[in-house]
């Protein structure tokens, strides 16, 4: 019987997942080196770096499991740790999401379809890439990217030269720009039993390389097919345990992968509000060997990332004497940042229509409606 989870990693997702395991009577032990790092208040939490072998073995002595909220974790570490208590999503998961080159070898050898990609670790290959995929192409560093960040679109030959002297240092790869008609991706949770429960596929629309919006459910029962016997695929290879999340680019009628994420997702945080069982319950189950929870949409759901500060409606909401129903903060209680993710808000509905309705009031309180392209998540994806 597991009883005390530990997290590599004390960020909004350990605090989310944290949150749904006081629900099922865990305790946890985070490790992170930021002193006020935002999941802490949840359980006990060991400052120190991802590398201090010390912490390391206090982390795994003091867990029956444990678990990351990020990709980063060194390979070192996560083997220090496994040779003391399991280690799930399975750490090879970990290492292959870690570096795009070896995620989308993977993945095209699993005959999951991806745009093509070329590695490039010389201005020589950079010039060999763009001559083989054609421009535009995305030029991206091979770790430690996220949110758009490390990668520069190529639209013209005179662009290589600037990418090449912004990442050249770095071991790169480069590969095709896909004119998307929508961006979505697929959660599924796995249990050791091989027990496999799919969230709907949800839509995504990004604003400079950083989630803003999802929404679900948005697509038919045949496209939700397809994108689960992608996911499968990974899930079966990897051998998984818990969630992992598949980010799918829909161009002229096929789904193409982006790049998995061995984790929670910030486009499955609808979940909480809006389906039976959320990814981040899921996930506890899964590494803790508990059946898993029903994934049943409860509603449809629109969930908005929030990102540098709360904002005034967050305070203004509690005394709105016309509150918008199906309304659900949460507030990461993290130090207000410049184009940080401090918190969401998931809109909660009846219907699409309903739903529609209450987020260009929510987007007209939040000051965004000028900037949101709402019905973007409504336009035809071709599929
Ligand atoms: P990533 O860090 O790879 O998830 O990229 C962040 C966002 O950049 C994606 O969600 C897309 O909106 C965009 N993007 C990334 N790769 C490509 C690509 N090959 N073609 C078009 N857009 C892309």
């Amino acid at each position: 019987m597991i009883k005390t989870v530990g997290i590599l990693g004390a960020g909004q997702l350990a605090r989310m997942l944290a949150q749904a395991g006081q629900r099922l009577g865990l305790d946890f032990v985070f490790l992170d080196p930021a002193k006020n790092a935002c999941a802490a208040e949840f359980g006990d939490h060991i400052c120190a770096a991802w590398d201090d072998e010390e912490a390391l073995k206090q982390l795994g002595q003091r867990c029956d499991v444990v678990t990351f909220d990020f990709e980063n974790v060194p390979e070192a570490s996560a083997s220090l740790i496994e040779s003391l208590c399991p280690v799930y999503p399975p750490p090879t998961a970990l290492f292959k999401s870690q570096d795009r080159l070896r995620e989308k070898a993977m993945m095209r050898d699993l005959g999951i379809p991806l745009a093509p990609f070329h590695a490039v670790s010389s201005r020589p290959d950079l010039a060999g890439a763009v001559e083989n995929i054609g421009l535009p192409c995305v030029l991206k560093t091979r770790r430690f990217g996220y949110d758009g960040k490390g990668q520069s679109v190529l639209r013209f030959q005179e662009d290589m030269e600037r990418a090449w002297q912004q990442f050249g240092d770095s071991d790169l790869v480069c590969e095709g720009f896909v004119s998307f008609q929508a961006e979505c991706s697929i959660i599924a949770a796995r249990g050791g039993d091989g027990q496999t429960v799919f969230w709907p596929l949800t839509r995504n629309l990004h604003r400079g390389g950083i989630l803003s919006i999802s929404m679900a459910p948005v697509f038919d029962q045949h496209v939700q097919d397809r994108a689960q016997a992608l996911v499968r695929k990974l899930l079966d290879h990897l051998d998984y345990i818990g969630v992992i999340t598949l980010e799918l680019f829909i161009k002229d009628g096929e789904l193409l992968a982006n790049e998995f994420a061995p984790r929670v997702h910030n486009s499955g945080h609808w979940s909480i509000d809006g389906a039976a069982t959320s990814q981040f319950e899921n996930h506890l189950r899964a590494i803790c060997g508990l059946p898993l929870g029903e994934t049943a949409i409860t509603s449809h759901a629109m969930m908005f990332n929030l990102l540098g500060e709360m904002p005034p409606y967050f305070a203004q909401s509690v005394d709105d004497k016309h509150p918008i129903p199906g309304l659900h903060w949460h507030d990461y209680h993290k130090t207000p940042r410049d184009g940080r993710k401090i918190g969401h808000v998931t809109l909660t509905a009846e219907s699409e229509a309903q739903l529609m309705a209450r987020a260009s009031e929510l987007a007209a309180r939040l000051g965004v409606a000028a900037e949101l392209d709402l019905e973007a998540v409504l336009r035809d994806a071709g599929v």
